[in-house]
């Protein structure tokens, strides 16, 4: 098969221009596994003349997730997210410049036609699995081998045919025996290999939609002076900084991220001081050990159903992260007998 542009160019323009990961997927191929096929986040839906979707990630620098609070997080998202969509955009003027209509995906928008929840118009954890950037986590945030959970990903849909990249099919997730990301979750929202976003929400949304519906839907039945102490209240100005910066409307919590074994930036900078759990409690491990029975016995699982297993890896988990450890304390050693040398 003939492509119109050679895969290792476009992967070459896009860390150029600033991806810290990159991976192609045909639009086929999204089209024909959505997540959810009753609710099909497909390019199909948006565009009918996509033929490959580029998926490009930046990660989050990890300095912040060592702070005392989850602020310098919240922030940090909000820059990595502005410096991806810069990268997107200008991958699609080059894209044009080679003859090749091409758009980016809004990675934080809601479709609200789907479900009445956060889902966007395609899912871009399931972009980056699609293209070969990691599998599922218990948590079913997307887990990079190179940074985790730790990376904000979007899409660059373009009407260019580019080779696509092979799926891993190694369950990059340590799982159930980990269940680090359950134990950190301070509104118990994680799943077996899935989420409730309701439950995520609380935390992870502070002053997003939900809070503003529920604040807005007090305030009308108040009488009038508490009304006017409800204006000063510190929803408002949560809401006001939501608009500004969007901090605070999403990505709140970093809980899970932080914690999360996965990728030398963890093993490198988040091990020592992640290493204890403070939100562990013994009914969580009491749900964790549960998984870990319903996964050995074979019970049926949702997250783990026919159609699901596709994105948590199929292989199921084969030790990437010890390996990836191993080789990283290599390099370390090394590093040190180097500098000891000179
Ligand atoms: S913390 Fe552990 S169980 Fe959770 S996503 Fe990371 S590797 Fe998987
Ligand atoms: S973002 Fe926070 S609340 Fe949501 S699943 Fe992760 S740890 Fe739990």
């Amino acid at each position: 098969m003939s492509f119109d542009l050679d895969a290792n160019i476009v992967k070459e323009k896009a860390n150029e221009l600033g991806a810290d990961l990159v991976g192609i997927v045909s639009a086929d191929t999204l089209n024909e596994f959505p997540p959810d096929p009753k609710w099909p986040q497909t390019p199909d839906r948006i565009s009918p003349h996509v033929k490959s979707v580029i998926v490009i990630s930046k990660r989050i620098p990890v300095g912040a997730f060592r702070s005392k609070s989850n602020i310098p997080v919240q922030y940090m998202d909000m820059l990595v997210l502005r410096a991806m969509d810069k990268v997107g955009y200008r991958l699609t003027e080059w894209l044009e410049s080679q003859g090749y209509p091409a758009f980016v995906t809004a990675a934080q928008e809601t479709d609200w036609s789907y479900k009445k929840a956060s889902y966007g118009r395609l899912s871009t954890r399931h972009l980056g699995i699609e293209a070969g950037l990691g599998t599922f986590g218990l948590e079913v945030n997307i887990l990079t081998p190179e940074f985790g959970p730790r990376v904000y990903l979007t899409g660059i849909l373009t009407e260019a045919t580019i080779e696509a990249d092979e799926r891993i099919t190694e369950q990059v997730c340590i799982g159930e025996s980990c269940s680090r990301c359950l134990y950190s979750c301070p509104s118990d929202a994680v799943r077996h290999f899935g989420i409730d976003k309701r439950e995520c929400a609380t935390e992870a949304q502070e002053f997003g939609f939900a809070t503003i519906l529920k604040f807005w839907g007090q305030f009308i039945n108040e009488s009038e002076e508490k009304k006017r102490d409800l204006l000063r209240d510190r929803e408002i100005f949560g809401f006001w900084q939501g608009l500004l910066r969007v901090v605070g409307s999403f990505g709140d919590c970093p809980r899970c991220l932080a914690v999360c074994p996965v990728g030398n930036d963890y093993h490198a900078f988040l091990s020592d001081i992640q290493k204890v759990i403070p939100e562990k409690t013994p009914e969580k491990v009491e749900k964790a050990k549960g998984f870990k029975e319903a996964r050995k016995n074979g019970d049926p699982v949702d997250g783990l159903n026919d159609w699901n297993v596709r994105w948590v890896g199929p292989e199921g988990y084969k030790g990437m992260v010890a390996r990836q450890l191993q080789a990283f304390k290599k390099e370390q050693r090394e590093k040190e007998e180097a500098a000891a040398k000179k």
